[in-house]
């Protein structure tokens, strides 16, 4: 039985190597929030506003939330993936 001189699944694996490497450099943004995850997000904004802490966690990630005000204006981040998950302006 003939061997082929280098197996195939190494072209592929090199191709789909060379593939994620494209997709690292142009990382499509993140998809907006579900519902369930948009309520957990204003779950712990109210927790961060009137605690000044929240135990909620990323629900993509699991990271640390952090709440950054800026007057009317607020934005949840998670400091995981250094991701802004929600922004609403004006209360
Ligand atoms: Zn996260």
């Amino acid at each position: 039985m003939l061997r082929a001189s280098h197996d195939p699944a190494d072209d592929l694996r090199r191709t789909l190597a060379r593939l994620r490497q494209l997709l690292d450099v142009a990382e499509p943004p993140a998809p907006p929030p579900s519902e369930a995850e948009l309520s957990l997000l204003y779950a712990a904004v109210d927790e961060l506003r009137r605690r000044g802490s929240t135990d909620r966690t990323c629900p993509r990630c699991g990271g640390a939330l952090w709440l950054e005000e800026r007057g009317a204006a607020y934005r949840v981040w998670c400091l995981q993936e250094s991701t802004a998950l929600l922004t609403v302006r004006g209360l």
